[in-house]
């Protein structure tokens, strides 16, 4: 039998970045065109990964982070229980580039010491002519931070599969790395 794990993984960004488009192209196979601003969803899946199962509990939180200067705190409900963490801009938005480096620094705040899984992606790169974010300026970012990078487009249902298998393989690179100490 297989060993099922629970992950918990929230999906963190400026509006309109494509959280939702994500985690809806993710667990049901097709992209949104219309724009529908969330309250927060929550979306559920089970990963197979080689021999392990995960149950995949995606927490999109459109609208509870929409800023995040230097005032807000994040919600407990986003640290607490949660493994991992999508934090995503979109190519076309330095503004959006700007605003993940703050959700960052709060995430850093609300976890103290732990070390934090996380996965960097910039999105829309199928917006590629009107880019204000370039490719290595957002791997440059996570490296900074000892994070993943990947480009995605919730457009393309293989590259979003791929952000959300990045992220357990990153939660399952952090917890190992714990094991080893
Ligand atoms: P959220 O506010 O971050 O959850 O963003 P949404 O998922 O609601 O997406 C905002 C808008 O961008 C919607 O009109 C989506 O159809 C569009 N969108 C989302 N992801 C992509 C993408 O990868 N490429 C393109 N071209 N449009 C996208």
């Amino acid at each position: 039998m297989p060993l099922v794990r629970y992950r918990k993984v929230a999906i963190l960004g400026y509006r309109s970045v494509g959280k939702t488009s994500l985690a809806h192209q993710f667990v049901e196979g097709e992209f949104l065109e219309g724009y529908d601003p969330t309250v927060e969803n929550t979306y559920s899946k089970t990963v197979t990964l080689g021999k392990d199962e995960f149950h995949l509990h995606l927490v999109d939180t459109a609208g509870q982070v929409p800023v995040a200067d230097e005032y807000s705190i994040l919600p407990y409900s986003l640290i607490i229980g949660v493994h991992g963490y999508v934090l995503v801009y979109s190519v076309n938005s330095l503004r959006s580039f700007q605003i993940v480096k703050n959700l960052y620094q709060k995430l850093h705040e609300g976890h103290g010491k732990t070390r934090l899984s996380v996965l960097l992606v910039g999105n829309k790169a199928d917006l590629s002519p009107e880019r204000e974010v370039q490719a290595v300026e957002g791997k440059k970012l996570a490296e900074s931070w000892g994070a993943m990078f990947m480009e995605s487009s919730a457009r393309d249902n293989q590259l979003t599969q791929d952000v959300f298998i990045k992220v357990i393989q990153e939660i399952a690179r952090v917890e190992n790395s714990y094991g080893r100490q």
